[in-house]
């Protein structure tokens, strides 16, 4: 498999492992790359994420260059999150995952509903790149 690239600074992420759960992390900024299964864990059903993503995009956000998705390369969209102050997430519209930077991780955290089995996932993210 290729080393995945940041879709960022286009540095080399690094794999991060726990268990079965894997994220990539982006030394040169701080953001992380969260796959499919990984959202899964954190939000339980597809449905929640969906709507904790269906903020409003601000003018600015929208003037943002468009990030590419680090697995099949295509262009990502941005989604804002709902009642998180001002986070745009990138997402692959593929399904491949969810790019946040410095910082959304954490409130991720805060807002997720993780699925049964998904909490010892959430207390060690938030030990590696919360606290
Ligand atoms: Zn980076
Ligand atoms: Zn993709």
């Amino acid at each position: 498999m290729n080393v995945m690239k940041c879709p960022a600074d286009g540095k080399p992420l690094v794999a991060v492992e726990h268990d079965s759960v894997e994220v990539d992390w982006c030394p040169g900024c701080d953001g992380v790359w969260l796959d499919a299964g990984e959202m899964e864990l954190l939000f339980d059903g597809r449905e929640r994420l969906v709507q904790w993503l269906s903020g409003e995009l601000s003018a600015v956000a929208r003037m943002e260059k468009a990030r590419r998705c680090p697995i099949c390369g295509g262009k990502m969209d941005k989604l804002a999150a709902r009642g998180a102050g001002e986070i745009v997430c990138d997402r692959c519209p593929k399904g491949h995952g969810l790019w946040l930077d410095q910082g959304e991780l954490a409130v991720l955290l805060e807002h997720g509903h993780p699925s049964p089995g998904g909490e010892e996932v959430t207390a060690w993210l938030r030990g590696l790149f919360v606290e």
